[in-house]
């Protein structure tokens, strides 16, 4: 379902009163295959939602999957995406950025790469050839665990999460105290989708996280 949810309040400040506006630089190809530098592309949160394709019933009976395949081959919708959460990562102060296995990868290296910052992967377990550090955290049935390298982290470094959504915020708040217990400041987590309805980022914020994303879906 693509509906017309209000705008959410989020990092705060003046940025809000254009989020209905992205803007993102791309270099098109011309019909000979050149590039034309420098031409400027906007979509608008409406465009970049509908962009986002609900697929009913998966993986489980009752959940509407948000699916940001269809986003992600969408070239102009894309970097419009990663140019708004870079935009909120750099008001945000971020000296490096942290994504979640696995579609915080893609969106979290974009912002990176933006910005011109590292990026730390938050992996599942067993995936690091070294000594991590890891945190468990309960999902829905059983649980999970997430792990990272610790020397990836400068003590009092300011670190963003950058995750595709957030839902019950379970792998948020596991990703947060996780990087917290490595030595890094963790006051902001961007996503592009939020569930609003399932509590995610209330709380996150109650960890004293502030919480903003791109666009937010009625329902689970
Ligand atoms: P949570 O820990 O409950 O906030 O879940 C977050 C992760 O689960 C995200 O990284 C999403 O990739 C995935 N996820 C949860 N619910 C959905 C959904 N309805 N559609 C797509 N992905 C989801």
């Amino acid at each position: 379902m693509v509906g017309g949810e209000a705008e959410k309040g989020g990092i705060g400040g003046p940025q809000l009163a254009n989020r209905n506006f992205i803007r993102a630089p791309l270099h098109p190809c011309d019909a000979r295959g050149a590039l034309l530098l420098g031409r400027e592309h906007t979509m608008t949160v409406e465009e970049l939602k509908a962009l986002v394709r609900t697929v009913p019933d998966f993986p489980a009976p009752n959940i509407q999957f948000r699916d940001i395949t269809t986003l992600l081959s969408h070239g102009p919708g894309l970097a419009a995406t990663i140019k708004h959460l870079a935009r909120q990562a750099e008001q945000a102060g971020a000296q490096t950025i942290a994504g979640m296995e696995a579609r915080g990868f893609i969106f979290g290296t974009g912002v990176a790469v933006d910005l011109g910052i590292g990026f730390v992967p938050v992996r599942k377990a067993g995936k690091l050839p070294v000594e991590t550090i890891g945190v468990d955290y309960d999902l829905e049935y059983g649980t999970d665990r997430l792990e990272i390298d610790p020397g990836a982290i400068k003590q009092g470094q300011k670190v963003v999460i950058v995750d595709d959504l957030i839902a019950t915020g379970g792998t948020a708040l596991a990703t947060a105290q996780l990087l917290r217990r490595a030595g890094a400041e963790v006051s902001h987590a961007l996503f592009v989708i939020d569930l609003p309805e399932l509590g995610g980022a209330d709380r996150l914020r109650a960890a004293d996280v502030q919480v903003d994303a791109l666009m937010d879906f009625a329902g689970h």
